[in-house]
């Protein structure tokens, strides 16, 4: 099988985005708002958004199964406040529910959270536990910077945010470190604020103690994990001046890196730096690039041609990275495929 981690419900109908700003434009007055109930969105449109999307390349490509979250610039924590974000989350939540509910076989869900800059991350708990028990959802999108490029929160070692981790641990479901649109014209969303912030968490992990207090967190840090395995000569050093243990002890039981980065030199790094334990394969699609790379023909997101061909691994490594270690890094996916006799 092949499994990609990391999809987004990027092509939803248009009638969400257009919810989504009348939300905004009644922000002043919520009284005056659309109410979720306003958003009425057929079983119909929905399969027609991911047959030529979504699916559609995914045939084209021999993937098997995405783990879909909602569209993750679209989540902009920063909008509102908590009942702005709270309700936004539902909705959103809900239709890469129905998504999986209309392709069973090709779609489990992803959550993302209600947070909101200076809001207690704990009050994200009830819709991480529906998300999780009501819609069989196998992970969480954790966002280290509601504020969207400000980055106003407290790191991810900072207490406040244990209470989410003591319910991941709980249900045995890991988090992708994901920021959404930045709203810091310092930095483009995609090309800056996604890969500062892939880093940003990776450091976050190293001069902390948090997996000490977690032993079983896991957290996926997406996009080839930014900088982190191009830099890793000087994260192996920093731990040292830090007096922490060597990175394979310290973060490596824990954090895990997906393969959404466009181009084979950037692969060919990623899988002779980091464990093959610790790679999952993922694409993004449809995401941030979209175009066809023309040293190649291919468009940039397909990523499995890098991983089919990056020389260093060999077959049963292949086989970790498409579908081993997302079992094992998503135990409730493994069950659901088992459910399934797959
Ligand atoms: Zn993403």
């Amino acid at each position: 099988m092949i499994i990609d981690c990391h999809g987004h419900y990027t092509t939803a109908p248009a009638a969400l985005e257009i919810w989504r700003k009348r939300q905004i434009d009644s922000l002043d007055n919520p009284a005056i708002g659309p109410k979720a109930g306003d958003l009425r969105i057929s079983d119909d449109e929905l399969r027609e958004s991911i047959e030529h999307n979504q699916l559609r390349l995914m045939r084209a490509r021999g993937l098997d199964l995405t783990i879909f979250s909602p569209r993750a610039s679209f989540m902009a924590h920063h909008v509102g406040n908590f009942e702005t974000s709270s309700t936004w989350a539902s909705i959103c939540n809900e239709l890469c529910h129905r998504v999986a509910g209309l392709f069973p076989q090709q779609f489990i869900g992803a959550a993302m959270l209600p947070q909101s800059p200076g809001v207690a991350p704990e009050t994200c708990i009830p819709e991480l536990v529906r998300c999780v028990e009501d819609y069989g959802f196998v992970a969480i999108n954790l966002n280290p910077d509601p504020s969207g490029g400000h980055w106003t929160a407290p790191p991810l070692s900072d207490r406040s945010w244990y209470p989410i981790y003591e319910k991941m641990v709980d249900y045995d479901i890991p988090a992708m470190i994901h920021v959404s649109t930045s709203c810091n014209a310092c930095f483009h969303t995609t090309g800056a604020h996604y890969l500062n912030a892939d880093t940003t968490a990776f450091m976050q992990c190293l001069t902390s103690d948090l997996f000490k207090d977690f032993p079983t967190l896991r957290f996926v840090i997406p996009h080839g994990g930014g900088a982190v395995p191009y830099h890793w000569g000087r994260f192996r050093g920093l731990a040292q001046e830090l007096k922490k243990p060597l990175l394979q002890d310290h973060l490596l039981n824990n954090i895990f890196f997906d393969t959404c980065v466009y181009h084979q030199p950037g692969i060919d790094l990623l899988t002779r730096v980091i464990p093959v334990f610790n790679t999952l394969f993922a694409s993004e699609m449809i995401g941030a690039v979209r175009g066809v790379d023309p040293e190649t023909g291919f468009h940039f997101d397909d990523t499995r041609r890098y991983i089919d061909a990056a020389s260093t691994l060999t077959e049963q490594d292949r086989h970790q990275i498409y579908e081993g270690n997302a079992r094992r890094v998503y135990p409730r996916l493994d069950a659901a495929l088992k459910a399934q006799g797959r």
